[in-house]
C-alpha cells in the first residue's frame, strides 16, 4: 500500500549539510546529539548516494553501527532490493524533488514495517544541489489502528446493512439518523425518505405514540429503564398504514453529535402466525370449526378477569353418541356444527359458543337472566334442537340436558364454571334428559358422594366382598305357589350399611362398571340356580331365576359368549334363567339388540320386558320381540286401585300378551286385594311384598327346600 502524495506536507526542516563556513564544530555536535536523541530516523546521503550521516534511530532501525554507516553506498545499507523500490524517489531527490511515500517495507534485519519516507532534496545556500536527507517515520502501529478502525466500521456498515433485522437509530430528538435495508423492507420506506424525520410520525401507529413518547422522555430525564437492554414485542406501522407486528431491542451509544438509540427490529408477522395456528389448532375443535374445551376455558378466563356478570350454558345432546353410531361420526359432527351455527345465529353477538365434550357445547351468555328468562333461552335453544335433521331429512328428536352456571360468583377458576356447568347437565341428564338445571352448590356435593360410590363399587367387586344376592320370590297367581325367584343385587358397605340399587346401579351404568357388576350377578345367579335346580322338586317344576340386565350390558359386545360361557360354567339350565330387559334398553339398541335376542333365544335362555308401563309401551312393538314374559310395572296397580281406565289397559295388556304367547308378570303385588284383582285379570305371576320381600340367600334357600311355606 503505498500512497505518493503530489503535494507533500510540510517536510520537516533538514539539517544541513555539515558547512564548515556556516556552523562551528561544536555547533554541530551539539545538532548531532541532538539528532541522536529524536525518534525520527534521520540520515544525510550524498550525490554519490554514500552516506554521509545517520542519527542513532536510524542507525538502529537499519541495524549498523553509527561510525560504519558514513560512507557506506545506500544499496549496501538498504539492500539491493529496498533499494530498487526507493530509487525512483532516490533519483527525485538529487534531481530536487521532494517526495513522500508510505509504504510497507521489509527491512532486512526490521522486518515489516510501514514507513513513512520523506526524502528531500539537499540545497546548498548557493542553490547548488548537494545529495539529499531521508527521513523516515515508522508509522506501523498507527497504521495498524488506522486499519483496524476502516475493517471495524467496514464491519458496522456490512452489519447494519446486511442484517436481517432492521435497524433503526434515533437521536434524542426521536429524528431517524440510521435506516438500513432491512428496515426498508419492514416498514416499506425508503433510507432517504426517513432520515432526519421523527419516529413518531412515520414508524409508530398514532396510539402508541404517547407512550413512546413518555418512556423516551422518562429515560432521558431519569434514566428509568424499562425499555434499553430488553426485547419486546410491540406493533409497528408500514408505510400503508398496515400494523404489523415487531420484535424490538432497543440500545443506546453516543455518538458526536448525543445519544442515539438504536433499534434492532425483526417483522414477527410469520411467527405470530404460526402462533395463531398453533392456537387454532389448541383452541378450535377440529372437527366442528367450534372452540374447544381449552378455548372455552379462556373465554372464561377473559371473562372473569373483565368482572362482568355472564352466563354459561353446558348442553348436553341426550344420546349424541348413540346418534354418532348410527349415523356415523362425520354426519353427526356435521350435524352439530350444523346447530352451532343456528345457536350463533340465534343468540349473535351475545353468546360465545364452544365444544366442551363429545356430546357437549358450551354456550356464554351474557349477564346473569333471571329463572323465566333462562328458561326461555333453553325453550330457544330446544327449539333450535328440534330443528335438527337426519340423514334422510327426518326428524331425530335431538334433546339436551342443560347446566347453567352464572359466572363471576365467588372466587371462581374458569374449570370451576365448566364443571359446575356440567355437573347442573349431568343432573339435569338424570332426571331424565331434555330439561335444565341451574348449579346449585348441592350438586357438586351428590356427585363427590357418586365419586365415592363408584371408586367404593370398584373395590368392592375387585375384592369380592360386601356384594351379593337378595332372591325375591315370584309366585304362581292361580295357586299362589312359588315358581322362581327375581335376584336383586345387595351391597352392604363397610361404612354406609345397606347402599340402595337406586343409588349405585345408575352409577354403576354412568361409569361403565355395571359390565363387570352384571357379569358377576349373573353368575352368582346362575350357581345359585343351578344349586337349587339339582334339588328334589317333587311334581314342582325346579324354580326359574331372573336376571336383571342393565341395557349397557346388553350393548356390549360379547355379552352373548358370556351369558354363555356362565351357563356352561355353573351348568345353569339356560329355560330356567330369565334375562330381564326394559323396553328402553331394547329400542337404544335398535337391530343390535333384536340380534341379541334373537342369540339369546337360540341359546334356550328366557326372556322378559321389565317395567312394562314406564316407557315407550308400545305392545304393537313389543309383539315383534322374541320375548317370554311382560313385567307389568308397579306403578300400574297403584292406578288399578283408583281408575276404572287404568283397569280397561291392564285387561287389554294382559290379553295382548297371551293372545302373543307372552306371560304376565305383576310386580310390587302389596295387597291381598290386589293379587286378587289380578287373578281376576288372568295375570299369571306375581311379585310383591304381599307375597315375600327379596329375602337372604339363605331364608330363598330355605323356601326352596321347603315349599309349603311359599303357598298363600
Ligand atoms: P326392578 O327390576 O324393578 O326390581 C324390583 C324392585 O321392586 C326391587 O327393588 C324390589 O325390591 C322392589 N319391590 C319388590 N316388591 C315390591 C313391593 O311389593 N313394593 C315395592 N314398593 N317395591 C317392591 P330393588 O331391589 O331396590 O331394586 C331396584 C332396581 O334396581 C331394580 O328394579 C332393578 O332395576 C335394579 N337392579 C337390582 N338388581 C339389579 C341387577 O343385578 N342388575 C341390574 N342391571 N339392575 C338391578
Ligand atoms: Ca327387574
Ligand atoms: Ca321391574
Amino acid at each position: 500500500m503505498a500512497a505518493v502524495s503530489d503535494k507533500p506536507p510540510d517536510p520537516p526542516r533538514p539539517p544541513s549539510a555539515p558547512r564548515r563556513s556556516a556552523a562551528t564544530f561544536g555547533e554541530l555536535e551539539q545538532m548531532r546529539r541532538l539528532l541522536d536523541t529524536a525518534e525520527m530516523r534521520v540520515a544525510l546521503v550524498g550525490p554519490d548516494r554514500r552516506y554521509r550521516y545517520a542519527n542513532r534511530a536510524y542507525c538502529d532501525f537499519v541495524g549498523l553501527a553509527p561510525d560504519a554507516i558514513v560512507g557506506m553506498a545506500a544499496p549496501e545499507v538498504l539492500g539491493e532490493r529496498l533499494y530498487r523500490e526507493l530509487r525512483s524517489a532516490v533519483e527525485a531527490a538529487l534531481a530536487g524533488n521532494t517526495s513522500q511515500v508510505e509504504q510497507w517495507v521489509d527491512y532486512p534485519r526490521r522486518g515489516r514495517r510501514f514507513v513513512r519516507r520523506v526524502h528531500t532534496p539537499n540545497v546548498m545556500p548557493d542553490g547548488r544541489l548537494d545529495g539529499y536527507a531521508v527521513f523516515v517515520h515508522d508509522i506501523t502501529e498507527h497504521h495498524r489502528a488506522e486499519d483496524e478502525l476502516r475493517a471495524s466500521e467496514a464491519l458496522k456498515a456490512a452489519v447494519v446493512n446486511g442484517a436481517l433485522d432492521g435497524v433503526v437509530a434515533i437521536d434524542g430528538g426521536h429524528r431517524i439518523v440510521e435506516f438500513n435495508p432491512a428496515a426498508e423492507r419492514i416498514f416499506g420506506r425508503r433510507r432517504a425518505d426517513v432520515l432526519g424525520r421523527d419516529v413518531a410520525d412515520i414508524l409508530i401507529p398514532p396510539e402508541l405514540v404517547p407512550a413512546h413518547q413518555a418512556g423516551l422522555r422518562r429515560y432521558l430525564e431519569t434514566g428509568e429503564q424499562r425499555v434499553i437492554g430488553r426485547r419486546f414485542e410491540v406493533e409497528a406501522m408500514r408505510s400503508d398504514g398496515w400494523r404489523i407486528p415487531v420484535e424490538l431491542t432497543v440500545s443506546e451509544t453516543s455518538a458526536s453529535g448525543g445519544r442515539l438509540f438504536v433499534a434492532s427490529i425483526r417483522d414477527i408477522s410469520d411467527r405470530k402466525r404460526m402462533e395463531r395456528e398453533l392456537m387454532d389448532l389448541a383452541y378450535r375443535d377440529q372437527e366442528t370449526g367450534l372452540a374447544n374445551r381449552q378455548g372455552m376455558l379462556r373465554t372464561l378466563g377473559d371473562t372473569l378477569a373483565a368482572g362482568k356478570p355472564a352466563t354459561l350454558l353446558c348442553i348436553d345432546l341426550d344420546r349424541f353418541s348413540k346418534l354418532r353410531h348410527s349415523f356415523g361420526h362425520e354426519f353427526a359432527h356435521a350435524m352439530l356444527a350444523g346447530l352451532a351455527a343456528r345457536l350463533m345465529g340465534s343468540f349473535v353477538g351475545k353468546a360465545r359458543l364452544a365444544r366442551v365434550t363429545d356430546d357437549a357445547l358450551g354456550l356464554l351468555l351474557e349477564g346473569a337472566p333471571d329463572d323465566a328468562t333462562l328458561a326461555a333461552h333453553v325453550e330457544s335453544i330446544a327449539a333450535l334442537l328440534r330443528r335438527t335433521r337426519g340423514i334422510a331429512g327426518g326428524p331425530v328428536h335431538l334433546t339436551a340436558s342443560i347446566g347453567a352456571v352464572t359466572v363471576g360468583g365467588a372466587d371462581h377458576t374458569p374449570e370451576d364454571l365448566l364443571r359446575d356447568a356440567e355437573i347442573a347437565a349431568f343432573h339435569a341428564r338424570e332426571l331424565g334428559g331434555a330439561r335444565w338445571v341451574r348449579f346449585e352448590p348441592g350438586l357438586r356435593d351428590r356427585l363427590v358422594s357418586q365419586t365415592r360410590v363408584e371408586h367404593d363399587l370398584r373395590e368392592a367387586l375387585e375384592q369380592n366382598s360386601g356384594l351379593w344376592l337378595a332372591y325375591q320370590p315370584i309366585v304362581d297367581l292361580s295357586g299362589g305357589r312359588l315358581r322362581g325367584f327375581e335376584a336383586l343385587l345387595r351391597w352392604t358397605h363397610p361404612e354406609l350399611g345397606n347402599v340402595p340399587p337406586v343409588e349405585f346401579i345408575p352409577v354403576a351404568e354412568s361409569t361403565g362398571l355395571i359390565v363387570a357388576l352384571g357379569r358377576w350377578v349373573l353368575a352368582e345367579a346362575c350357581r345359585q340356580l343351578a344349586a337349587w335346580t339339582a334339588l328334589d322338586h317333587g311334581t314342582d317344576p325346579a324354580p326359574f331365576m331372573s336376571v336383571n340386565l342393565s341395557p349397557v350390558q346388553l350393548g356390549e359386545a360379547g355379552f352373548i359368549e358370556e351369558v354363555a360361557r356362565v351357563l356352561e360354567e355353573t351348568g345353569a339350565d339356560p329355560k330356567l334363567l330369565k334375562l330381564e330387559i326394559t323396553e328402553g334398553a331394547v329400542i337404544a339398541h335398535g337391530e343390535r339388540s333384536l340380534e341379541a335376542l334373537d342369540a339369546l333365544k337360540r341359546m334356550g335362555v328366557r326372556l322378559a320386558i321389565d317395567d312394562f308401563g314406564t316407557g315407550y309401551s308400545s305392545l304393537s312393538y313389543l309383539t315383534r320381540l322374541p320375548v317370554d314374559s311382560l313385567k307389568v310395572d308397579r306403578s300400574f296397580l297403584q292406578d288399578l286401585q283408583h281408575s276404572i281406565q287404568g283397569d280397561a289397559i291392564l285387561r287389554a295388556i294382559i290379553d295382548v300378551a297371551h293372545t302373543c304367547g307372552f306371560d304376565v308378570v305383576a310386580e310390587g303385588v302389596e295387597t291381598a286385594a290386589i293379587a286378587e284383582h289380578l287373578r281376576a285379570l288372568s295375570c299369571d305371576y306375581a311379585q310383591g311384598y304381599y307375597f315375600a320381600r327379596p329375602l337372604t340367600p339363605d331364608a330363598a334357600d330355605a323356601m326352596v327346600r321347603n315349599r309349603s311355606e311359599a303357598a298363600v
